[in-house]
């Protein structure tokens, strides 16, 4: 076995042993884009010998998709076969484990019209929303990891050949998984323990706002009484634990629904759904987007922003250090799991319920009364920089300081 294979192999062990951390006799479903088949097989073999009731596979074509959006009717794009979706909640009530792996093509809808791409995520979202419950409340084990495709490799790595680019790439996905330490699973157990002291310290702090500042940021965001700090490993209902991401470099929180204040400037281009989103700045009254520029991708940005109610309100407030392995290989990935994982952040749209105490047992009326945003989308957008400044501010109006030259001070 050569190096690459002995990585590939413990890279397929750590998506199911730490990712979704499948139990004995349980169910798996995978998501996964056809280019992954031979990935795919593998952590199947993984999951089976690891004690896999049965893993079933949902395949994607991103030239199938192409072909819809040149092709079919509108009608079509506002259709998601419902047997699918049903099938998904069938999988998740009977307590299935999802591995999604991600790997688009940054530019597959470069040249499809925004609208009909709305049309298509909003039939999507909505089609799902029960679905996607289960994996928003914890109460099924979930994970996402990428390998790479031809098409995003190159657009990764755009002046090399294909090839080569694959191989970059596989390369730098092993380096931030932590894959090219000796034992990954050690090592992420170690990885753990260090993001969940910041999770105690900011859990302890209680904090009623926080303040960011950087080059076209100055926000204010209030945070709701009883938000939970959370970070990367979660536990399912039964009390398993799984990482929801693979890599994460995070520790997230919710934000006041209605209490987000100031400017707010993206920091990293957003891949949503095939189409870049980029150099765009927010403009925020009372949570609300109320203003909003883009460089690239503004129709994109618009015709998320009104997807629905809560797409225009903040859900998630998320930290990470400049200085962290995702941040320090200099490479922009165009995905959101890497690039969200190299830079504060935040998310338009839903909240994790689970950030608040209790949250997930609440209804979506009294998740709202409590500042909880809800929404059909929950899209990460990249804020932070090197020259990020971010301070807690207590009930009593005293002031912390947080993160400074983008970094925890702590
Ligand atoms: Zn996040
Ligand atoms: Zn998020």
């Amino acid at each position: 076995m050569n190096q690459f294979e002995r990585n590939l192999e413990k890279y397929a062990d750590l998506a199911i042993r730490t990712g979704v951390n499948i139990q004995e006799n349980q169910e798996l479903l995978i998501m996964a884009p056809i280019e992954t088949a031979p990935f795919v097989r593998k952590v199947a073999k993984k999951a089976y010998e690891a004690g896999a009731k049965n893993v079933h596979v949902d395949w994607s074509d991103e030239d199938l998709t192409l072909t819809k959006f040149l092709l079919a009717p509108d009608e079509a794009l506002k259709e998601f076969p419902l047997w699918k979706a049903k099938g998904y909640v069938e999988m998740a009530e009977g307590g299935c484990a999802v591995l999604s792996i991600s790997a688009s093509n940054p530019d597959l809808l470069k040249n499809i019209d925004p609208e009909k791409i709305a049309l298509s995520n909003k039939a999507r979202a909505i089609a799902l929303e029960d679905f996607r419950a289960y994996m928003q409340n914890n109460k099924i084990s979930w994970s996402i990891v990428s390998i790479p495709t031809a098409a995003w490799a190159t657009k990764v790595f755009p002046t090399t050949t294909e090839e080569v680019a694959v191989e970059k790439l596989w390369d730098a996905i092993f380096s931030v998984t932590r894959v090219h330490e000796e034992d990954p699973i050690k090592a992420w157990e170690q990885h753990l323990t260090n993001l969940n002291t910041k999770l105690d310290y900011l859990n302890g702090k209680k904090y009623m706002k926080l303040h960011f500042k950087a080059p076209g940021t100055d926000l204010t965001v209030e945070l709701p009484k009883g938000h939970i700090w959370l970070g990367a490993d979660a536990n399912n209902e039964k009390g398993a634990s799984f990482i929801a991401n693979i890599p994460t470099e995070e520790v997230f929180t919710l934000p006041a629904k209605y209490g987000v204040d100031g400017i707010l400037a993206s920091k990293k281009p957003l891949n949503y759904n095939g189409t870049i989103i980029d150099n765009f700045s927010l403009t925020f009254e009372k949570g609300k987007v109320v203003d909003f520029t883009a460089e690239t991708g503004y129709e994109t940005l618009k015709n998320m922003l009104n997807t629905d109610e809560g797409a225009r309100y903040l859900g998630e407030v998320a930290l990470v250090p400049h200085d962290s392995p995702i941040s320090n290989s200099n490479i922009l990935f165009y995905n959101t799991l890497f690039d969200e994982n190299a830079s504060c952040h935040f998310a338009f749209g839903s909240a994790y319920p689970v950030c608040l105490e209790g949250g997930e047992n609440l209804s979506k009326e009294d998740l709202e009364k409590q500042g909880c945003n809800t929404s059909l989308i929950h899209v990460d957008f990249m804020v932070g920089c090197a020259e990020m400044a971010i301070d807690g501010i207590q009930a009593d109006g005293s002031i912390e300081p947080i993160f400074r030259n983008g970094n925890w001070v702590f």
